[in-house]
């Protein structure tokens, strides 16, 4: 069966090369603009198998949306990666304490996004 990514950013376009990466490795993609739409669109209970979110947004931003997940028993192990900017440390901190299992620097690499998936997700 395939996997279910959830895509959170607030830039369309960012989003929407995130998400046809995902979509022709395979896997069925939903997608939310900011962190308050992610959890709304989890609020259902709905499990996904990896988080990919963006950390600058409106709403809610990354870090917050990472801390609410991983208050869910469902979200409590799923990897959660951020796309982050390589000069963003503090933020890598702030979100690896928050719970995150990872991030991707910016600008976007398919090839390199795919390989950081397949380190944190398990066939
Ligand atoms: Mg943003």
């Amino acid at each position: 069966m395939g996997k279910t990514a959830l895509v959170v950013d607030d830039s369309p376009t960012m989003r929407q090369m995130v998400a046809l990466t995902l979509t022709n490795a395979g896997f069925k993609v939903v997608e939310a603009e900011h962190g308050k739409d992610a959890v709304n669109k989890v609020a259902d209970g709905s499990k996904m198998d990896i988080v990919i979110t963006d950390l600058n947004m409106p709403e809610m931003d990354g870090i917050a949306l990472i801390k609410e997940l991983r208050k869910k028993p469902v979200f409590k192990f799923t990897p959660i990666l951020m796309l982050t900017t390589e000069s963003s440390e503090d933020k890598k901190k702030a979100g690896k304490e928050a719970g995150a299992t990872g991030w991707i620097v910016k600008p976007f690499n398919p090839e390199l996004m795919l390989k950081v998936i397949a380190k944190v997700l398990p066939a």
